[in-house]
């Protein structure tokens, strides 16, 4: 079978491998039809991912069939389609009794620790399969996790009905919390500094946009609220100052969310928390968003008009990754076919 492989940092080839059996009772069988680009697939491939062991075939937002199901598999049947939930944790650890697998001592995520969906057929235990209804086309199907990571941002900033949310950069998680944050029934405030992007928010049901190149954006938030500033500001930026900023512009009791693998320290005074007792958290991966997000979109609620850009065959995969790397300012996802 066919495979996308990144062999080192910098090496992404196509290979072919054997198809994969199933080795334990709790496992099935899987076809894969759609593998999405994330920008944590173009680190991995930059050699930019601390977590990555290499080699390591990518791709964690992946959809499919089932073809074949182990002997204690009882959730599902061949036939089946189904987004794979591309996290494994232990169980055990102080994080995964808490509910919080994704955050797991000994987390493993397909496509980073582990191979992941850019191959024609992968194994994967039942546990981490959810059904999709067969009126959800694949190509919206493979959205569902890019889609979960916004909805996690909002669940940690307990987004709540008449909330004012600030969603900083308007790339595909802003593009996400944006969308599962006016699910929530808040009024929400995006910023970019690219026009194109604010315009794509705008169309997606932006309710203010803030060109941060061309505006002050702290100011420019004060006057939207009347000075109170964004009751839950989710950083998708996710540089030193956008961290800062948020701290600045979060009103009392509000929540900032914090989405950036930056390791370069930002500066905060501690005041500014104390006098607005701020919570702070981050956001990774996600928890139990997937049945969430399905629901959602099977209902329609999720606008995903113009979401993917653009659609390669895995025999183009290298094409690709091109085309993601020389158009990032305006890419929101590129699509692998499998089929
Ligand atoms: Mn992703």
């Amino acid at each position: 079978m066919k495979i996308g492989v990144v062999e080192k940092p910098g090496v992404l080839k196509r290979a072919e491998r054997d198809v994969p059996s199933i080795k334990q009772a709790d496992e099935v069988l899987i076809k894969v039809k759609r593998v999405g680009i994330c920008g944590s697939d173009i680190h991995i491939f930059h050699g930019k991912n601390p977590f990555a062991i290499y080699p390591r075939v990518w791709g964690h937002e992946f959809v499919g069939e089932v073809v074949e199901t182990g002997s204690a598999v009882t959730k599902v049947k061949q036939g089946a389609r189904v987004v794979v939930e591309p996290i494994m944790y232990c169980g055990t650890c102080y994080a995964c009794r808490q509910g919080r697998g994704n955050i797991c001592e000994h987390l493993q995520v397909m496509g980073v620790h582990r191979d992941g969906g850019c191959q024609e057929y992968v194994v994967a235990p039942e546990a981490n399969l959810h059904r999709l209804p067969d009126s959800l086309p694949w190509d919206e199907a493979v959205l569902i996790e890019p889609f979960t990571i916004g909805a996690q941002a909002c669940y940690r900033g307990n987004v709540q009905k008449g909330d004012v949310v600030l969603v900083m950069g308007a790339g595909t998680i802003g593009l996400t919390a944006l969308q599962m944050t006016k699910l929530a029934g808040a009024t929400v405030i995006v910023t970019d500094v690219v026009p194109e992007k604010l315009a794509y928010a705008k169309s997606r049901g932006a309710d203010y946009l803030i060109n941060a190149k061309a505006e002050n954006m702290i100011e420019k938030v004060r006057e939207i609220t009347g000075g109170m500033g964004s009751n839950v500001t989710i950083d998708a930026v996710c540089n030193k100052k956008s961290f800062e900023d948020s701290i600045e512009v979060t009103s009392a009791a509000g929540r900032v969310v914090e989405l950036s693998f930056n390791e370069i320290p930002s500066e905060i005074a501690p005041v500014n928390l104390i006098k607005k007792e701020l919570t702070i958290c981050g956001s990774r991966l996600q928890t139990k968003r997937f049945p969430v997000v399905i629901d959602y979109l099977t209902k329609g609620q999720i606008s995903l008009a113009g979401f993917v850009t653009k659609t390669y065959p895995i025999e183009q995969m290298i094409d690709a990754f091109e085309y993601v790397d020389a158009n990032s300012a305006s890419v929101r996802k590129v699509v692998i076919t499998m089929e």
